[in-house]
């Protein structure tokens, strides 16, 4: 479903991504994980059109989305959360729903869509409360929420469980398997172990802006070269 081919990204003398070949099968879930400035996040931003690569292909879906603007790779069914918080806080649970949902559903089906997504996110006890005083998971779940409103073919997770508690991030990977059995590809930046190996068929280290090491959650916690990199015993 997602392709990259010799994917290069410098910020200044930096190369924080360099020459990534990557593929993402439909229908897989995939996390990316590696320590910290290992580019994960840049990497998504080029995926998004946040950034656009120095040089290198995306295709998605087939098409060449190099240069695309974000819109458009919304419109091709790209979707994304991020590791900063996108909710309204002054908007409640419901009205936050609503934006991301208002201008692609009939107004017939509006409420209907809300509901089950509200009780898909375990937040409909709370759809009247303000999104600013939800715990931070909820709020979490409810921006998993407005990234899933329109069915997007691919999602992007940039570190969804971050201060979330094991309940709260056992019950987030659950989620995702549920959009995933619906047809949904999944991509997870994520430093949870636990959740990786709960949610991924498959994991990509990244490391120095490089593709470090793939394989499945096993054969990934086994690898020792995996093991110096997170010490730092390494810049391989
Ligand atoms: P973390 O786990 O901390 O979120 P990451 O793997 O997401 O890290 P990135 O945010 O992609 O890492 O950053 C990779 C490197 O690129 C870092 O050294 C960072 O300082 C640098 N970098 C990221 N964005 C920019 C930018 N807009 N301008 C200059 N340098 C940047
Ligand atoms: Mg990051």
């Amino acid at each position: 479903i997602l392709e990259t081919r010799q994917l290069n990204k410098r910020f200044g003398g930096l190369h924080v991504t360099g020459n990534v070949d990557f593929a993402l099968q439909p229908g897989e879930m995939h996390c990316l994980i590696g320590p910290n400035g290992a580019g994960k996040s840049t990497f998504f931003k080029l995926i998004l059109g946040e950034h656009l690569s120095d040089s290198g292909q995306i295709l998605y879906d087939g098409a060449d989305i190099t240069r695309a603007k974000p819109f458009e790779r919304i419109r091709r069914g790209i979707s994304v959360k991020f590791q900063v918080p996108g909710i309204f806080r002054e908007l409640s649970t419901r009205q936050n729903l609503t934006i991301a949902l208002q201008h692609h559903v009939s107004p017939q089906v509006l409420s209907e869509e809300i509901d089950r997504l509200l009780e898909f996110l375990k937040l409909a006890d709370d759809r009247d409360k303000q999104a600013g005083n939800l715990s931070h998971g909820q709020k979490q779940w409810l921006e998993i929420g407005m990234a899933v409103a329109l069915k997007p073919q691919l999602l992007l997770l940039d570190e969804p469980t971050a201060g979330m508690t094991p309940d709260e991030t056992y019950a987030t990977g659950a989620m995702l398997q549920d959009l995933n059995r619906a047809g949904m590809t999944v991509l997870a930046v994520e430093h949870d172990m636990a959740f990786v190996r709960q949610i991924a068929h498959q994991v990509t280290v990244l490391h120095l802006g490089k593709i470090f090491a793939q394989g499945t959650i096993d054969e990934i916690v086994a690898d020792e070269r995996v093991a110096a990199i997170y010490l730092g015993e390494s810049d391989a």
